[in-house]
């Protein structure tokens, strides 16, 4: 579930608007990068061109030194998370999760071993013949992300996950991302808009304004050292 992730000169143009601006950054394998910046800085455009969801306008996406840029999203073998878990209503929680492992050509009792396996490591076994609708936004949550992990991504994409949880959930998610990291040792990127949430996640910051990377340095490193105001304006002002 681990591979490095390269961003080689991605720029993205909508129309006019170049919305990413030459950002060339390096996701070795087992290491979590936060992609960390305002709304509007393009975090969510360099995550959905990660995953194969979107064709930059220039650049090249490589997984493992291989060139991917031309792959779609099914065969780029991402884990997605987005800020909201859209799991599929009328499918129980056991057959959401399968769902993603057969999507990813799991046989189809493979696809439901596994799943029971990831709900077990975010802690929900118990819930696994639940219906979504009788979960908490937390436990939703915890279920999408046994969703992503039962494709066994080689990089597990993570959008905000966790904005729409109260503190102590969030506090809960940390935890169970540490043993995850801990146990799977996947290759992460997170984006997120909250500062502490990059310290306490990720290995490295890459600091996103207006479409370009600001800097891309180990947390404590970027904290110590900001290499501009902007920088510092961005890792002190957005809470
Ligand atoms: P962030 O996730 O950092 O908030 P986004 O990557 O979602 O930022 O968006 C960056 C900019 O790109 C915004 O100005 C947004 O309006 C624009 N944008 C994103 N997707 C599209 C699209 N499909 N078409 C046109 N503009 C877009
Ligand atoms: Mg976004």
């Amino acid at each position: 579930m681990s591979s490095s992730l390269s961003f080689e000169s991605i720029s993205q143009r909508f129309g006019t608007e170049q919305v990413l601006d030459d950002i060339t950054l390096t996701v070795p394998e087992s290491s979590c990068v936060a992609l960390l910046g305002a709304s509007g800085s393009g975090k969510s455009t360099l995550l959905r061109i990660a995953a194969g969801l979107l064709d930059p306008t220039a650049g090249t996406v490589l997984i493992d030194g291989e060139d991917v840029t031309a792959l779609d999203a099914e065969h780029r073998e991402s884990g997605l998370m987005f800020q909201r878990p859209l799991l599929f209503p009328h499918l129980s929680v056991v057959d959401n999760v399968a769902f993603a492992a057969r999507m990813a050509g799991r046989p189809k009792a493979e696809a439901r071993r596994q799943a029971r396996e990831y709900l077990e490591l975010v802690q929900l076994g118990e819930f696994a013949r639940r219906m979504p609708g009788e979960l908490s936004g937390g436990q939703e949550q915890r279920v999408a992300l046994a969703r992503a992990l039962a494709r066994q991504p080689r990089i597990l994409l993570l959008d905000e996950p966790f904005s729409s949880l109260d503190l102590r959930l969030r506090e809960d998610m940390y935890d169970l991302i540490d043993s995850i990291r801990e146990q799977l040792r996947p290759t992460i990127v997170l984006v997120t808009h909250d500062r502490r949430e990059a310290a306490v996640l990720a290995d490295t910051i890459a600091v996103l304004d207006h479409g370009r990377i600001l800097q891309h340095a180990p947390v404590a490193q970027i904290h110590h050292q900001p290499a501009s105001p902007a920088v510092n304006r961005i890792l002190g002002g957005l809470n």
